[in-house]
């Protein structure tokens, strides 16, 4: 990457066209548009089309028909996969461009951006539909008078809601599979992180995917994302965000046609640290890069870290000098290694976990402010708290910023029940030497993942999915596509 080149890119004005409803550009039903800020500088970045209800409707309509009249729904499962590795191949030689767009409204570092959003996406893309032209139906083992086949059946219209913290990546792990299965999709992107997510819908028509069966309608969770999760013509919601907003989604769903809510939500992930770690300088490194990286907006992030007591004072010291290393700054700046808080919303509920932390008795290690104010930008100083305890705030509850809980343990038995003591369920890790300690404790952490002497590593071939009020379902690998099926049987007589 070279830096001249983002600069040219970031210099660009973003003129958004509105909501992408049946292979088009609309401003929407009231023409409305909110103000987005750049968390770079808290300067005004692009106008956003403010959707409502009827918005929402049309867009569900002409997914609904586009389903129906099977113009992708029944493609050959071939040339839907051509149709994708084109789309694929755009994103790839768009990447810079998309992945500069994505950080001036999210303010993840572009390092970061251009691998794990613009790139990623089109690996998933390419993954899914190089997957989905050899999946077989079953024929079932009955008696030699009938004939029993069980096939996939795309589910239909498929709604899709995703947050601010990497729109792409994550919107790509619903959109992708979503479409390959042959389903069309409406996708809602968080208010505040759109523009990736348009771009990619415009690049869709262009790699040919037919009008309708991608559509994305811009604006708030609270009217947008509630039209489309109680639309009687959505037959499944795919979401990622808050456990807060995933309850209402159940509660939607319940309201309206029992649809199906696959939700993967937030964590208060517990890395835990013994003292025969095969190697305590390259985990102290790897656990403050697994909480502070993209400023701890991570759904994984090991924001709890436990530590064996008799190295507790040495291993907080180091990645408390971790934490100060790095380079927060720009996220368009190539040699900044973290960037942006999303909000000041965001930022200022990290100030306030800090400042409660304090209050119930935890010490401030490092960090707990913000800085570079004089950008107008939205940053803040890694933070460690250490001494922090079960039942503290900061222990139970997700930041979802660069704010890391440390906690001392005694033995094999107290960690286990400290990395389970919350409601979530999302990811763990794990550093030990004694691989019969590793497996007792990968079978007792109650997570959808968990890391063994390294921590936040995946990629697309492994589920990522909570369990707990962590979630349910799984994005990424062939399992994700599992949703966006429904198991059919076929009973014929002979
Ligand atoms: P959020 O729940 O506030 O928003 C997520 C999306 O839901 C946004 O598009 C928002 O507009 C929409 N929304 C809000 N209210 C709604 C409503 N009433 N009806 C329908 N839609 C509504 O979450 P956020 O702050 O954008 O994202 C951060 C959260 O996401 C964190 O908790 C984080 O852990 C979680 N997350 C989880 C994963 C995972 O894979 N498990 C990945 C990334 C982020």
């Amino acid at each position: 990457m070279d830096q001249s080149a983002i600069d040219t890119l970031r210099a660009q004005e973003i003129t958004p066209r509105g909501h992408f409803i049946n292979g088009a550009f609309h401003a929407g039903e009231t023409g409305a548009q909110h103000q987005v800020l750049s968390p770079i500088d808290g300067q005004p970045l692009a106008l956003i089309a403010e959707g409502s209800p009827v918005d929402v409707n049309a867009a569900v309509q002409a997914a609904r028909v586009a389903f129906e009249d099977g113009r992708w729904s029944r493609m050959a499962p071939a040339r839907r996969k051509k149709v994708l590795l084109k789309l694929a191949d755009l994103i790839e030689a768009r990447a810079l461009e998309i992945a500069v767009l994505g950080v001036r409204d999210n303010g993840t570092e572009i390092n970061m951006a251009y691998k794990a959003e613009a790139l990623s996406a089109a690996a998933t893309f390419r993954y899914y539909a190089e997957a989905i032209d050899k999946i077989y139906g079953q024929v079932a083992p009955t008696g030699h008078d009938v004939l029993g086949l069980v096939h996939h059946a795309p589910v239909g219209v498929v709604g899709a809601i995703v947050p601010w913290n990497f729109p792409l990546m994550i919107g790509s792990w619903k959109i992708a599979p979503a479409l390959a299965a042959g389903n069309s999709v409406v996708l809602k992107p968080a208010e505040s992180a759109s523009l990736s997510l348009l771009k990619i819908a415009e690049l869709a028509a262009e790699a040919g995917v037919p009008d309708g069966v991608l559509n994305v309608v811009t604006g708030r969770g609270s009217v947008v994302g509630e039209a489309l999760a109680l639309s009687m013509d959505v037959d499944i919601m795919v979401f990622t965000g808050s456990g807060a907003t995933g309850r209402q989604l159940l509660e939607y769903s319940a309201r309206s046609n029992l649809k199906r809510c696959y939700l993967e939500l937030g964590g208060k992930s517990a890395n835990i640290v013994f003292n025969d770690a095969p190697d305590l300088a390259e985990a102290a490194k790897v656990s403050a890069a697994g909480i502070f990286r993209n400023s701890g907006q991570v759904c994984v992030a090991g924001s709890r870290l436990l530590v064996q007591e008799d190295i507790y004072e040495d291993f907080v010291a180091e990645v408390s000098r971790h934490a100060e290393a790095f380079r927060v700054g720009d996220p368009l700046d190539l040699n900044s290694q973290i960037g942006a808080v999303h909000s000041l919303t965001e930022l200022e509920a990290n100030l306030d976990f800090v400042s409660k932390a304090e209050a119930e008795g935890a010490e401030r290690r490092t960090g707990g402010d913000r800085i570079l104010t004089e950008t107008g930008g939205y940053y803040m100083a890694p933070t460690v708290m250490a001494d922090v305890k079960e039942t503290d705030n900061l222990f139970q509850n997700e930041v979802f910023g660069p704010v890391l809980a440390v906690t001392p343990f005694k033995n094999e038995g107290e960690a286990i029940r400290l990395a389970n003591a919350t409601v979530y369920g999302l990811a763990g890790g794990v550093w030990t030497s004694n691989l019969s300690r590793a497996h007792r404790m990968v079978a007792g952490i109650k997570t959808g993942v968990v890391h063994v002497n390294t921590y936040g590593g995946a990629d697309l071939t492994v589920p990522l999915g909570g369990v707990g009020q962590s979630g349910n379902g799984h994005d990424k690998s062939l399992h994700a596509l599992e949703k966006y099926f429904d198991l059919k049987t076929a009973w014929i007589k002979l």
